[in-house]
């Protein structure tokens, strides 16, 4: 076959290699070259563009020179300031040179021309064009050097050898990549090549970004903060100052030193100090290392307070911040002396046990403050893990102390009084009870070693006086319990509210609303108005915030009507409250068949609890409803076998358990009462429904009972007879072994009450029943 042969002024290249189809300018400043480019604008503007093998060679000859170029079309020329020339360039096809005709004042060649060949649309032709365009696509996503518009004519192009050469032209690939494609003739050949080099590319594009992303990363991290350091270090040195980690170790080197902290101890925070030194001081390993050292250094392991042990003072400390409470401030004395007399105080914990706003907290404050100890306050209402208590390991991420150690921290002295609240609000899950946790750190055989899972160091427990407060002993812990000495804190009579208000609330409040000079005076018949009228409650703290309100109100009206002194009366609580909350819900005026007024004692104090009991004809059934609890409904069935197996006794139908249903009945009161003191309740009136005997209606009566008839004792006795003083009642029947109990019912009760002592229940009923003449 001939050969298509022409020929051509040439140019050598240095360092670009130009593909058919390619438009690209150049600049061209050798004479030889601009005098070639004259030659082809005078004939057809076609030129032979052949590579330099190396383009650092000024004056190539043959053998520098590439054979295989392009034959392109002068597009258009433009004179550059200087000697050189700007020409824009089409790529026509490839061209092999045959032959020099001319060498001087220009390169002059024989080129054939070489047209690409129609490819064999083969199936080994169409993968490779696949290939190429997938690893392609890759290529232009990694690089992201090539614009859109091209990705998408290049779509449309289906000529596999134009293909292949348009986007050889798009790479950017070294010169001898690039001239090996342009030598590639052989279509096939052609896309194998450029896939390989592709795929190349792809896979170093890769490595290049994930080396990229990570470098990146690290780079932009550490290097920011290395030279930020770096300049401050700088700076620091220019002004003659310590760098921060320096600084900063011997920081805590002193405070070390300075905390006299136990041999143990200092060993172990000189080790971490060690540990942070090496660590540096940025990283997260740091940051637990200073945590830890602050808790360390923050703990009181040698501060101590000292105590004042002048019984006379502490006694005017007592009295003066409380009114009553007698027994608590006996006892707190009583401890004084013997700390006194034998230099220790250990001895049982103190659990003060009452309806909430008694003062148990506060007369633990006055007691701290009476014995010149520093005061803690720690609740346990709801604390269910042990980590709790003991706090959590170190390895725990966020790790902190337990709440003891917390404790001491705020404490500020190894011999604090800490006050544990709502001791009985405490449960346990899977993560181990805290009362076990509880018990170490009460017991004084155990807490002088006390460990927290944090520190891993032992913390010295044994000089903290512990008190305990708790609403009802029902459920604390059995072994907890044991280790302490209860103190009952019972509610408040009217009349002790009354002084509680006047001498200490009242003037308490005054103090905190900044009011001075008696400006505003509440008279003693309001204080009881809203005593009887505004709260309901064992306590004082709903009175407490009433009182609270009326000094508010006192200043509002003050302030806006220009007043400077209010003198708040009955009315004015009543302007000032709203119309009142309760009426306490007197007796019945009159005697009633099969209705009973039991007490009742619930965590928030005394109640009376009235039982209501019909007897109908029916076929002996017994159904109970109303406010019952489990308690309550075994005392009912205990109840109804006692008087089935006595009914001869009493006069009643000895029959009735087949011919008489019976309903008893608790009306729903505001507060659930369960307990087992119902007994004689339930008995008397069951007899009074079957027998139609009147109960009295000023008695009020409370025991449990066994089947024999013999009243046991109760608890709460003082609650429950301010409940029944409060409804009006003027005789209470109650257990006879309670009657060691009377001594602390409050003197102003005792006259208005009359106390019956029953052994039996037929004392109850010869003195509940009234008599059928
Ligand atoms: P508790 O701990 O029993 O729930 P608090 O100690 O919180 O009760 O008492 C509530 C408020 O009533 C406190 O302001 C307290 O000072 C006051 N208070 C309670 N009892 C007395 C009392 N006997 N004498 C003086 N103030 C009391």
């Amino acid at each position: 076959m001939d050969k298509n042969l022409k020929i051509l002024p040439l140019i050598p290249l240095r360092g670009i290699t130009i593909f058919p189809y390619m438009v690209i300018h150049f600049d061209v400043g050798r004479e030889k070259s601009i005098l070639a480019l004259e030659e082809a604008m005078l004939v057809d503007q076609k030129i032979f563009l052949v590579s330099q093998k190396e383009a650092k060679v000024e004056e190539p000859e043959e053998e520098d020179i590439y054979t295989m170029g392009t034959i392109c079309n002068i597009k258009q020329i433009l004179k550059l300031p200087g000697d050189t020339v700007r020409v824009l360039v089409e790529g026509e096809s490839r061209g092999r040179l045959e032959k020099y005709i001319e060498k001087s004042p220009f390169f002059k060649a024989e080129v054939e021309i070489l047209e690409d060949d129609e490819c064999d649309k083969t199936n080994k032709c169409e993968a490779l064009v696949r290939s190429v365009r997938k690893a392609f696509d890759d290529y232009t996503k990694l690089s992201g050097s090539i614009p859109v518009e091209t990705i998408v004519t290049l779509e449309e192009l289906d000529n596999p050898g134009r293909l292949s050469d348009v986007i050889s032209s798009y790479l950017m690939l070294k010169q001898e990549n690039k001239q090996e494609l342009l030598e590639a003739y052989d279509v096939e050949e052609r896309l194998q090549k450029l896939l390989d080099i592709l795929s190349n590319e792809v896979d170093i594009l890769k490595l290049e970004r994930k080396i990229g992303v990570k470098v990146k990363n690290k780079i932009d991290k550490v290097q920011k903060e290395y030279y930020l350091r770096e300049q401050l270090k700088a700076i620091q040195e220019e002004l003659g100052e310590e760098d921060e980690d320096k600084k900063e170790i011997t920081r805590y080197k002193n405070r070390i030193t300075k905390a006299k902290l136990p041999k143990l101890v200092k060993e172990k925070a000189l080790y971490e100090l060690d540990r942070l030194k090496n660590s540096g001081s940025y990283s997260a390993e740091g940051g637990v290392i200073r945590t830890y050292l602050d808790w360390i250094l923050d703990l009181p392991w040698n501060a101590e307070t000292k105590d004042n042990l002048d019984i006379k003072s502490a006694r005017m400390v007592l009295e003066k911040e409380h009114y009553g409470l007698e027994d608590v401030k006996d006892r707190i004395i009583e401890y004084l002396a013997v700390k006194k007399m034998s230099n220790s105080l250990r001895g049982p914990i103190l659990c003060l046990v009452g309806p909430p706003g008694v003062g148990k907290t506060s007369i633990a404050r006055s007691i701290a403050h009476a014995l010149n100890r520093n005061f803690v306050r720690m609740s346990l209402g709801g604390v269910r893990d042990e980590a709790e208590i003991r706090g959590h390991r170190k390895t725990y991420i966020g790790a902190i102390p337990g709440r003891i150690v917390y404790g001491m921290k705020q404490a500020k002295s190894k011999n604090p009084l800490f006050l544990l609240d709502e001791i009985d609000k405490m449960s346990n899950d899977f993560k181990g009870d805290p009362a076990d946790a509880l018990l170490e750190v009460l017991d004084a055989e155990q807490n002088s070693t006390f460990r927290d899972h944090y520190l891993e160091l032992e913390f010295d427990l044994s000089k903290v006086l512990f008190i305990t407060t708790a609403n009802s002993l029902e459920t604390i812990p059995r072994p907890l319990l044991d280790r302490m000495e209860v103190i009952e804190v019972s509610g408040y009579t009217s009349e002790e509210k009354f002084h509680i208000a006047k001498d200490h609330l009242l003037p308490k409040k005054l103090k905190e609303h900044e009011v001075k000079d008696n400006k505003i005076k509440i008279s003693d018949s309001s204080l009881y108005f809203v005593i009887e009228n505004y709260t309901r409650e064992s306590g004082v703290r709903s009175l407490e915030r009433k009182i609270s309100s009326l000094i508010r109100k006192s200043i509002a009206e003050m302030i806006e009507k220009d007043k400077d002194k209010i003198i708040v009366n009955t009315n004015k609580v009543k302007s000032y409250l709203g119309p009142e909350l309760f009426t306490y819900e007197k007796t019945d005026k009159e005697d009633k068949i099969g209705v009973v007024m039991g007490m009742a004692w619930t965590g928030y104090g005394g109640d009376t609890l009235p039982v209501e009991v019909t007897a109908m004809s029916g076929t002996g059934k017994l159904e109970l409803t109303g406010q019952l609890g489990d308690v309550m409904k075994e005392s009912a069935r205990a109840g109804y076998s006692y008087v089935r197996a006595n009914a001869k006794k009493y006069g009643i139908d000895e029959e009735f358990y087949k011919n008489k249903d019976i309903h008893i009945h608790v009306p729903e009161g505001a507060v659930p009462k369960d307990g087992p003191s119902a007994g004689v309740t339930m008995i008397t009136a069951i007899i009074s429904a079957l027998s139609g005997k009147k109960v009295r209606h000023n008695v009020a009566m409370t025991g449990e009972i066994t089947l024999t008839g013999r009243v046991l004792a109760i608890g709460g006795l003082k609650e429950k007879s301010l409940a029944a003083y409060r409804a009006g009642i003027d005789t209470v029947i109650i257990p006879k072994e309670n009657e060691k109990d009377l001594s602390k019912i409050p003197k102003t009760i005792k006259s208005k009450l009359s106390f019956i002592l029953a052994d039996n229940i037929d004392t109850v009923l010869e003195q509940a029943l009234v008599k059928i003449d």
